[in-house]
């Protein structure tokens, strides 16, 4: 009997020829971080900072937030750390923000729009993810959520090189963004797709809506394109381009994603090596080949049938 071929558990996300893929993890607070460990994340890809700021009357403490961006930061010392900055609103209202008058939260003032009219929640919380990083050795990448235009990304990026760190990145979670991701790349270091909001945002259907979960399926080719329209620009520039929502944890999907121009997947760590081992049985040509034939087919159940 020969014996089949190990799978690749642990080490750095690779295609079968070599091709890098950072796998990273997800998470929420320092608590997630050694699920993280276990499943050999290269590093942490989403660390979303709501957690700290959910039920409070009012907004954490300079001090407070160092604590907890400094826990995080300092278990994952010389690795890579992409902290979100806070995406309040639509799924995630936060009370102190007051926004209970909008009629259309997933469409109102939530992520990077929030700064434009509580400014210091921003700066406070770029000056607590700086010293938290002057404390530890990680490599820290800050990025904001629910951005639009290449206006709105200068404009965080300046707030981020201000506060004295040195990435600064955006999300695409909004078609706008995904299409014109080759200006952002002009302004920004690199980006992260959001494809729970990006699905949301080019289908117009809700995200908690069970009945449009077709819709919301990551294998839809309009959102895959959008995707590959961001890795090209990525591709171009020479700048980091990952996806962090639920599309990163489906195996199948992987090497789709790395064919369209992908250069990092963060996703919950449960589902790391699963994505690690799908990644190391294809070549970079399978990824590409893989990607113009998922992008091409007509719906989302062709598209996963002409990639198996
Ligand atoms: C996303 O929108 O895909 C994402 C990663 O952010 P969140 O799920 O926190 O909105
Ligand atoms: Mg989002």
């Amino acid at each position: 009997r020969v014996a089949a071929a190990a799978p690749a558990l642990t080490g750095p996300g690779r295609t079968s020829d070599g091709y890098e893929v950072k796998l990273l993890a997800n998470v929420g607070s320092v608590k997630n971080v050694r699920a993280a460990d276990e499943a050999h994340a290269e590093g942490i890809g989403l660390f979303r900072t709501e957690l700290l700021f959910l039920d409070r009357a009012r907004e954490p403490a300079h001090d407070e937030q160092v604590t907890a961006y400094r826990e995080v930061f300092a278990a994952m010392a010389g690795r890579r750390v992409v902290i979100r900055t806070l995406d309040a609103g639509a799924d995630k209202p936060l009370p102190f923000l007051n926004q209970d008058g909008e009629p259309n939260p997933a469409l109102g003032v939530r992520g990077l729009r929030v700064a434009r009219q509580r400014p210091a929640v921003l700066t406070t919380q770029l000056a607590a993810i700086a010293e938290a990083r002057s404390l530890t050795g990680a490599d820290v990448w800050v990025m904001a959520p629910m951005v639009s235009t290449p206006a709105e990304a200068a404009e965080f990026a300046a707030a981020v090189h201000d506060a004295g760190l040195p990435r600064a990145g955006v999300m695409i979670e909004v078609p706008a963004a995904a299409l014109r991701a080759a200006d952002l790349l002009r302004v920004v270091d690199f980006l992260s797709i959001g494809t729970n909001d990006l699905s949301q945002y080019t289908f117009a259907a809700d995200r908690m809506c069970g009945d449009l979960a077709d819709l919301l399926d990551p294998w839809q080719p309009a959102l895959l394109q959008l995707i590959g329209v961001c890795g090209e620009a990525g591709r171009a520039a020479g700048k980091p381009v990952g996806v962090c929502g639920e599309a990163a944890a489906d195996p199948a999907l992987a090497p789709v994603l790395v064919g369209l121009g992908v250069t990092s997947l963060s996703m919950s760590p449960r589902a790391i090596p699963a994505v690690r081992a799908s990644l190391a049985a294809h070549t970079g040509a399978d990824c590409r080949r893989l990607a113009e034939l998922a992008v091409a087919a007509p719906d989302a159940a062709e598209a996963r049938k002409s990639v198996r």
